[in-house]
């Protein structure tokens, strides 16, 4: 899934600077090496190395809520119901919210647990519980990561697993296909952390 037409090599520091500020998540331009995630997510917006979901969920969900009881089950509650299915945007891995339009979060393997932090939805239509998250098998996950880090704007590493925009979900084959169009080598080699 490439978002921007614009040509892709080299990228000069203003384009990056552009596309960054734009798109992406200030961390995003420490971490370009990878594709980011609910930990590098949960890092920068609560301020601590390791910060888990929990933590960040607390943090954002409690101004929103003054209920102790919605609040302890959106972060201590055991993933339940309907499962939400991980992609890529913008060089994150997040998953969509199933019932609210806007509800979008960024998601971590390593805790697959999903709440929506629209103010208007908080997982209400699940009881305020999380909701699982379903990542592609982990050799899935390396091909679309060495295939999407050939991008060096994060802004164009998509992958639109579940067909959300198009109707059509994209493999892995597709996405290589996408980067040989746009003068990318197919794939990179990566060392992943997950
Ligand atoms: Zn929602």
């Amino acid at each position: 899934m490439y978002r921007q037409k614009d040509p892709q090599v080299p990228l000069s520091a203003a384009e990056m600077k552009r596309a960054l500020r734009k798109h992406v998540n200030p961390y995003q331009m420490y971490t370009l090496d990878r594709l980011t995630d609910g930990k590098d997510h949960w890092m920068w917006f609560v301020g601590k190395e390791g910060a888990t979901r929990k933590e960040f969920v607390l943090m954002q969900a409690r101004p929103m809520t003054g209920d102790e009881k919605t609040l302890t089950r959106l972060v201590n509650g055991k993933p339940q119901g309907d499962p939400v299915f991980a992609f890529v945007l913008d060089g994150r891995w997040v998953a969509r919210c199933p019932d609210c339009i806007t509800g979008q979060e960024v998601v971590s393997r390593d805790q697959p647990a999903f709440v929506c932090l629209n103010v208007l939805c908080l997982n209400i239509v699940n009881g305020h519980f999380p909701r699982p998250v379903k990542f592609p098998p982990a050799g899935q996950m390396k091909k679309v990561e060495e295939t999407l880090l050939a991008r060096p704007n994060p802004v164009n590493r998509g992958w639109d697993a579940q067909g959300l925009a198009t109707g059509k979900a994209e493999t892995v084959a597709d996405l290589k296909a996408e980067n040989i169009k746009h003068s990318l080598p197919p794939a990179v080699a990566v060392e992943l952390e997950n």
